[in-house]
């Protein structure tokens, strides 16, 4: 299958998936991530209408944004060393993974340069998994309060990867806990604080997270196919 076909049979799924639930199409965004897949995959996938892109690796979403000649938008969704966040300043409207005042503080010094705001997300392990970066549940609303007071950053809402699971119900626990977390600091009423955003879902399992108040689903290898190996 191509990628126009494999993005329209993934649109249609997301629309499936938001109508179960109530929810209208247009509140969720898809983002296409193309991390280990070329510029002219992103190309093509732009030319079917598709503009909002994922990257994970600083180099190489520095290096594909030169090459990639359609007019796309970037979101940096991958973990992110702070000595490498002026390599993406100004060049991703979003960055999905903050998970600490150091890093945010960086963003807000770096957007700071370009007299930008750069909107965030801040990535929580809901299941503590010690693989996976995030905050914790329990100091979220801690990080989010320190962020909140940079003024070259704006916090949208929350992001989430899950353990993996064959069964994709196996995740929703991990989805529904993310929205209560966003739910409670969006209770807070923190200045300059959003929580509008709930970026949860992959290929594997979007529906569940749609169906569970997904707003940005992140999704690669369903459009792409396999991820060819790449110089970082
Ligand atoms: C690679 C990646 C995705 C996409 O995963 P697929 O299973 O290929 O859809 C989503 N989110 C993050 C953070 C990723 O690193």
């Amino acid at each position: 299958m191509s990628i126009a076909g494999n993005l329209g049979i993934i649109e249609e799924k997301i629309a499936a998936a938001a109508v179960k639930a109530g929810r209208a199409p247009s509140s969720v965004r898809l983002v296409a991530v193309s991390k280990m897949q070329s510029a002219a995959a992103v190309d093509a996938a732009a030319r079917a209408g598709q503009r909002l892109f994922g990257e994970n690796y600083v180099q190489e979403l520095a290096a594909k944004s030169e090459e990639v000649r359609e007019s796309v938008t970037w979101h940096f969704i991958g973990s992110l060393q702070s000595n490498k966040v002026r390599l993406i300043a100004g060049l991703v409207t979003m960055i999905h993974s903050v998970d600490r005042l150091s890093l945010a503080q960086e963003i807000d010094r770096q957007w700071g340069r370009l007299g930008k705001v750069c909107d965030v997300l801040v990535q929580v392990n809901v299941s503590g998994e010690s693989t996976k970066s995030g905050s914790s549940s329990g100091q979220v609303l801690d990080l989010v309060r320190d962020i909140s007071r940079l003024s070259h950053v704006r916090i949208k809402g929350l992001m989430t990867m899950p353990p993996f699971f064959d069964d994709p119900e196996g995740a929703r626990p991990f989805f529904r806990e993310l929205r209560r977390l966003s739910g409670l600091i969006g209770d807070e009423g923190i200045a300059n604080v959003e929580m509008t955003e709930l970026s949860m879902g992959m290929s594997g399992d979007f529906q569940v997270a749609i169906e569970e108040g997904a707003t940005l689903v992140r999704i690669g290898s369903a459009i792409f196919g396999e991820r060819i190996a790449r110089v970082r």
